[in-house]
């Protein structure tokens, strides 16, 4: 007989980790699944600061470190492995990886969200010499040179000011005549004497052959396209749900947000959604815990519910 977890939790960020919390402290066998990196896209930022007692001297990683740390302390599981997709024909459900497969009394998913692409030419082939979707990860690399950073939301200025600390100098590059982004990051934006902003414009292309030396960008009023002489170009322009591997079982919105109703619930009995996965206004990495914990709540009462324990 395979062993039959009390909850399978799909991807190892906040939110993922905070259900493995509130389901191990609930006394559920919990197990989560994780196919690269524990803390999803917190390994990719750099100070948090909106994460409520999380300053001074908290990043993205120490952060999610801690949070796996805790959720083990209290007994969650942990394997790396891609889930690709939940069987959920009977009443334990079957999340199947590639080779192994998990079955579960009810299955969280907490699969998150990627960074998306901004489409300029050249974006794909250059990614990994001079195009970074991740300030923390690539920043060193780009110390006393200059770079330009596409975007204009929170996670946009966050880490244009994070770059600061290496550069010579950063072009915010951004679409429109104001940002998105909350006014005390653009308050500091507009105050750090190493960034310029090149309002109403759009990346069009990069220049160089083996790696970044510059980006055409067009002003979006007068067409006139110039280069910035740049090494890195950093792109921060939203994201895309990671749930192309569930379509067709869950219900979703147009963008692949899976749809879920105050207690995380989805269309499927026993199957809950968490975190920026779902279709929410507010995905950062309080909501997400916020959701886990949720999640695994309802978890709990499915269960006793359903199997009555
Ligand atoms: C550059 C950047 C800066 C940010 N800055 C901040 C900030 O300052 N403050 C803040 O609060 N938020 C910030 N955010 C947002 C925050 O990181 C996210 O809201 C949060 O990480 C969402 O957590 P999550 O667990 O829902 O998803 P994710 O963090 O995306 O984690 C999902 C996990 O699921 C895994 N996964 C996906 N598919 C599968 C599968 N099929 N099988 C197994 N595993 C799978 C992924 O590998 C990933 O580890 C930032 C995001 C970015 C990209």
């Amino acid at each position: 007989m395979p062993e039959i977890y009390d909850v399978v939790i799909i991807g190892g960020g906040p939110a993922g980790l905070s259900a493995g919390l509130y389901g191990s402290r609930a006394r559920l066998d919990t197990l989560i699944i994780e196919k690269s990196k524990y803390g999803g896209q917190t390994t990719t930022t750099s100070e948090l600061e909106n994460y409520p007692g999380s300053i001074p001297n908290c990043t993205g990683p120490s952060l999610s470190q801690r949070m796996k740390e805790q959720a083990a302390s209290f007994g969650t599981k942990f394997v790396k492995d891609e889930v690709a997709s939940i069987d959920a024909s009977s009443d334990i459900r079957i999340v199947k990886c590639k080779d192994e497969q998990y079955h579960a009394r009810t299955v969280i998913i907490a699969s998150g969200a990627e960074p998306a692409m901004a489409g300029f030419k050249g974006e794909s082939e250059f990614r990994g010499r001079g195009v970074s979707y991740c300030a923390t990860c690539d920043a060193d690399f780009f110390t006393d040179l200059d770079v330009a950073l596409i975007g204009g939301g929170d996670s946009a200025l966050t880490e244009a000011l994070y770059l600061t600390k290496f550069v010579n100098k950063l072009t915010i590059v951004h679409r429109r005549d104001a940002f998105r982004g909350t006014k005390s990051l653009q308050e500091r934006v507009f105050d750090n004497p190493k960034i310029d902003i090149a309002w109403n414009s759009i990346p069009v292309g990069i220049v160089g052959d083996e790696i970044v030396e510059g980006l055409k960008i067009k002003n979006k009023l007068t067409g006139e396209v110039t280069t910035l002489n740049v090494n890195g170009v950093f792109v921060f322009v939203g994201l895309n749900p990671l749930s192309d591997f569930l379509k067709g079982f869950v219900d979703m919105d147009e963008k692949g947000y899976i749809l879920t109703d105050d207690e995380m619930k989805t269309n499927i009995p026993g199957v809950f959604a968490a975190g920026d996965v779902r279709q929410k206004t507010l995905r950062q990495v309080v909501t997400a815990a916020s959701d886990g914990a949720v999640a695994a709540t309802s978890a709990e009462r499915y269960i006793a519910s359903k199997f009555g324990e």
